[in-house]
């Protein structure tokens, strides 16, 4: 084969629906021993304030809903980036008949999945013991519900405002019930309220609340801990009850504003069509034809979990100005804001790939952060909504960085710049959170001790100090990109320089990256199976590659290409055999690496996701093309048990939507791609410039995932990355793909992506 072949056209269909592709129950399969993705169902639009779940556990319990279960007692607002950080400002609509029931555990219906259709854009249950089908369509920070009821004197929709402070007040003359709930997991000022107004389209015949025992009463308005509201009335076989809600961070006027202009006097199926509308236009940038109904499933239900997080948390107020209520100083200010993020997650490939895809909106993400910034004095890493105390690392450099570096624009870059040197600088004085405890999350725990001695020593008592040493040496990296892109100049050597405090973890007896003492001694006994401790959520196996800005520095460290290539098969060889002493229990992450027979290799986790596209910078890149697709038919499927381990705010998603594009962002703030192996026949990407890009795959299938040859715009093709520049340009880009490997293709020095250190 040679790269004039023609293309074979594939066959799909011209005008295929996306958002039907989408499974929002891939991943749903999950438990706190076990993650199949831990996600739930979001009905939501494209990074919508808020997101509405179908509710099958305890309010307080991460676990909203899983797929296992067999009762729903209610559907849900939510705002909940992952179950490790549970909800906050959520409240539920549930319908019943008969007595009224009003405690979760006792109204739960039990409900089939085969009497469930779960969209992105509208959500269908039938509960099955009360003979009532619900539905629930969204829009940015409305929805509109649908009750289909039997005949029957008593019908109820019950209204759960949650403990952590809620409020009822119900308004019959308007059909309406208005409150706030006040239910958080952390992370919010003083003031922090969620306002709501839901308007139904039948009267009441009787309207009732209760309070926080449970009890029923005619009182139209309740306050206290945990409050709710029941109206009541005759309903006629197959009565359809719609209703209304509208919520805001800011008022109940703005409530009222936000039901007034995105709902108005649309219809249920005008707003679920209004939602679907806005899925296809998002998910139609990226239109993949191939035969492979399975893959285009997953590839869309991944890309449908890309576009959720960081979420809209801003209102347009009366004069059509963007406004936010802010989750740092409770003030409403000026301009945007988004929340909801794990950065040690996303700026791997979530980012990145907004910056390709979505560069206005990424835009619009970076005034977030200048605003961040403004009114915390910090960066986030965990937002939700305000700053939390999880996860390591200076990550928030990485994101802002490459999206200036690879053109975003549009925000305050000099602001930025100030916060990310501060977050990169700073220990003291970070904020604390309610118990006066400081936010490990933001600034640079134990940054002294990395600018004296390059890393952040084992033994004085910082936990995760190797993979702290190892993020924070990346993320200067990115500040020194984004100083030379600003003309910064005096900076960027400094930075470049802390960026090599990854040697002083290398440790060559070993060959692993290894905590290190105080006084340069290493870390004794020393372990390489054992997860946590020096590292996150990981041992030296999989953190020991966190050397995305220097890939060929690490190659260096290792003795050259072959003892480096030797260690990255080792990884897939080596039994899954791991200590968890430092957890005292086998995490789920350990437990996702263990069961899925790929050896050390923890797909289910981020420290190791860009491992495989590391093959290209070592004449192998043929292994990589071998490995991405392995993963990607073996982890990853639409379905509950979908994903390898938690999904994260896209990142778990992100890596199958590049890979399956064929290439994936290794290194940050650079604007390269590390070439693996295209999963389609093709792909037509609608770049922001207008231009479109083509993703050829000729002779690809589940056997020829080698790469024989490739082109770009006619012209042979031999390097291992993409650059940004040039597929923003559009253009056709052809594989030609094959059974067996072509060792010679993009395997010398000079095909491989960027590094800092120059091939020896
Ligand atoms: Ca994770």
């Amino acid at each position: 084969m040679t790269a004039a072949v023609a293309a074979t056209p594939a066959p799909a269909p011209a005008h295929e629906s996306l958002a039907e592709l989408i499974n929002p129950l891939m991943g749903t399969d999950s438990n706190y021993e076990l993650s199949y993705g831990n996600v739930y169902p979001a009905v939501a639009v494209p990074w919508g304030m808020n997101f509405w779940s179908p509710v099958t556990g305890k309010m307080g319990d991460g676990w909203g809903y899983t797929y296992e279960t067999h009762k729903i007692n209610g559907i849900k607002q939510t705002h909940q980036p992952s179950p490790w950080m549970n909800d906050y400002a959520a409240f539920s609509l549930f319908a019943e008949t008969g007595d009224v029931k009003i405690k979760q555990e006792d109204r739960a219906s039990w409900f089939s999945h085969k009497a469930e259709e779960s969209h992105p854009y509208s959500y269908k249950v039938y509960l099955a013991d009360y003979d009532v089908t619900a539905e629930v369509a969204p829009t940015n920070r409305a929805a509109q519900f649908q009750f289909t009821f039997p005949k029957s004197d008593q019908s109820h929709i019950i209204l759960d405002g949650y403990a952590g402070g809620s409020m009822v007040k119900i308004d019959a003359a308007h059909r309406r019930i208005i409150g706030y709930v006040r239910n958080n997991s952390g992370g919010v000022p003083a003031n922090f309220h969620n306002y709501f107004v839901a308007e139904f389209d039948k009267p009441f015949t009787v309207g009732r609340t209760w309070g926080d025992k449970g009890d029923l009463t005619n009182d139209q308005s309740r306050e206290g801990d945990h409050v709710g509201a029941v109206i009541s009335f005759q309903t006629a076989a197959g009565e359809k009850v719609h209703v209304k809600i509208a919520s805001s961070f800011i008022s109940p006027e703005q409530a009222e504003r936000n039901l007034d202009t995105e709902i108005g006097h649309d219809s249920f199926d005008q707003t679920e069509a209004k939602a679907k509308a806005e899925w296809e236009k998002e998910l139609g940038r990226v239109r993949v034809t191939d035969p492979n109904l399975d893959n285009r499933r997953t590839f869309y239900s991944a890309l449908y979990r890309m576009l959720q997080f960081p979420r809209m948390f801003f209102e347009i107020d009366a004069a059509g100005k963007v406004v936010h209520y802010s989750p740092y100083d409770g003030q409403v200010h000026d301009g945007y804001m988004y929340t909801d993020n794990g950065f040690w997650d996303t700026w791997r490939a979530v980012f990145p790939y907004f910056v390709m895809m979505y560069p206005e909106q990424d835009s619009q993400i970076m005034q977030g952060l200048v605003n961040t910034y403004k009114e915390s004095g910090w960066l986030p890493e965990w937002a939700s909504p305000g700053h939390r105390s999880v996860m390591i690392g200076s990550n928030s450099a990485n994101i802002i960085a490459d999206a200036y570096v690879n053109g975003v624009r549009g925000f305050d870059a000099e602001t930025l710049y100030q916060a990310v040197v501060k977050n990169a600088t700073t220990d003291k004085g970070r904020p604390t959170d309610k118990k006066g405890r400081t936010l490990s999350a933001v600034g640079r725990e134990g940054v002294d001790y990395y600018n004296q001695l390059g890393y952040v020593p084992y033994d004085v008592g910082i936990h995760e100090n190797a993979a702290r040493t190892l993020e924070y040496a990346t993320a200067d990296f990115s500040i020194s990109r984004f100083a030379k892109a600003l003309g910064k100049t005096g900076d960027v050597a400094h930075y470049q320089e802390h960026a090599q405090n990854f040697r002083k973890l290398y440790d060559p007896q070993t060959g692993w990256m290894r905590g290190r003492n105080k006084d340069g001694s290493w870390e004794t006994p020393f372990n390489p199976f054992k997860w946590g401790d020096a590292f996150t959520e990981g041992n030296a196996f999989q953190y020991s590659w966190a050397v995305m800005q220097d890939v060929q520095g690490l190659i260096d460290l290792m003795g050259g290409d072959k003892p480096f290539l030797n260690r990255l098969d080792s990884v897939f060889t080596t039994p899954p055999v791991f200590d968890n002493s430092y957890y005292g229990e086998t995490i789920h992450e350990i437990r996702e690496m263990q069961v899925v027979n790929m050896g050390q290799y923890a797909h289910g986790n981020q420290p190791i996701q860009h491992m495989i596209y590391l093959y290209d910078w070592a004449g192998q890149p043929w292994k990589a093309q071998y490995h991405v697709r392995d993963v990607m038919k073996r982890l990853y499927s639409a379905t509950p048990d979908g994903y390898p381990g938690d999904e994260d705010n896209g990142q778990t998603s992100a890596w199958y939507v590049f890979s399956a594009l064929g290439f994936y962002p290794v290194t940050p703030a650079v604007g390269q791609y590390a070439i693996g192996s295209p999963l389609f026949r093709n792909v037509q990407l609608t770049m922001p410039t207008g231009k479109l890009l083509t993703i050829e795959a000729v002779n690809n299938s589940a056997n020829n995932v080698y790469i024989q040859s490739v082109t770009l715009n006619g012209k042979p093709y031999d390097k291992a990355w993409l650059a940004h520049a040039t597929l923003e340009q559009g253009g056709t880009l052809l594989f030609v793909m094959g059974p067996t490997p072509n060792k010679a293709w993009a395997s010398t020095k000079a095909a491989a992506p960027f590094s800092m250190s120059a091939p020896k």
